[in-house]
């Protein structure tokens, strides 16, 4: 099910914030950013361009906590750089990061349900797919040595 911006708006509300254009304008982006691997900064600069104004960046990063709190908006370390954000509703997926060109690679987490499964079953862990990655060598990479 695809959360929408008006879900995300009604979250903040419940959570007392009062909706101010540019936490609509964050809801906006966020909801119209499936898909995305969308930064802070991103979506900060998202919402300037949108508002046509500068805004500050302690009313976005504020807004994408909160909605982080209520579990509608998930973070994933994307290899070394900033957090990266993902909507609740979106398929959950493992990125697949290569090391030497950047790339990632989002697979299905159903689809590596027995190699999470076989990693439970000999140790006891239970993995969550979406919040890191696997590094490696994308085909391209590996291929050319
Ligand atoms: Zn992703
Ligand atoms: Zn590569
Ligand atoms: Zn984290």
């Amino acid at each position: 099910m695809q959360v929408t911006a008006d879900d995300l708006v009604g979250v903040l509300r419940g959570r007392g914030l009062r909706i101010t254009a540019p936490r609509r304008s964050v809801c906006a982006i966020l909801a119209d950013a499936y898909g995305e691997h969308l930064t802070a900064a991103d979506i900060h600069r998202r919402v300037e361009d949108t508002e046509g104004r500068s805004i500050d960046q302690s009313t976005v990063y504020r807004t994408i906590d909160t909605l982080e709190e209520t579990g509608l908006l998930t973070h994933t370390h994307l290899g070394h750089g900033p957090l990266i954000y993902h909507l609740a509703g979106e398929a959950p997926h493992q990125h697949l990061m290569c090391r030497r060109c950047s790339r990632s690679i989002g697979m299905l987490a159903n689809e590596l349900e027995p190699f999470y499964a076989e990693i439970t079953r000999l140790t006891g862990f239970v993995v969550d797919p979406t919040h890191g990655v696997i590094w490696g060598l994308c085909a391209d990479c590996a291929a050319t040595g």
